[in-house]
């Protein structure tokens, strides 16, 4: 995968701010509360990500971050 999408679950308060502002549908709560309560997103679809930086960018907790991986190539239909 060419982008890696990480969450930090120790930061993270489950707002869905992250799943709201993706475009591209990449991002989706856990259906599943951890241990504090919080349904912390998880990448439902990362193929679909396109690094465009909106998950950090409106993170109010800055939880969320794309690694980009330079050993795959991007694919884009
Ligand atoms: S915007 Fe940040 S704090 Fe809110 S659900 Fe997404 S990762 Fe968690």
């Amino acid at each position: 995968m060419k982008y890696e999408i990480h969450i930090l679950e120790e930061r993270c308060k489950g707002c869905g701010i992250c799943v709201e502002i993706c475009q591209a549908d990449v991002l989706e709560l856990s259906p599943e509360a951890n241990e504090k309560g919080i349904q912390v997103p998880y990448p439902k679809k990362p193929e679909n990500c396109l690094n465009c930086g909106m998950g950090e960018m409106f993170c109010p907790d800055f939880a969320i971050y794309v690694w980009v991986n330079d050993d795959e190539e991007e694919v884009r239909e």
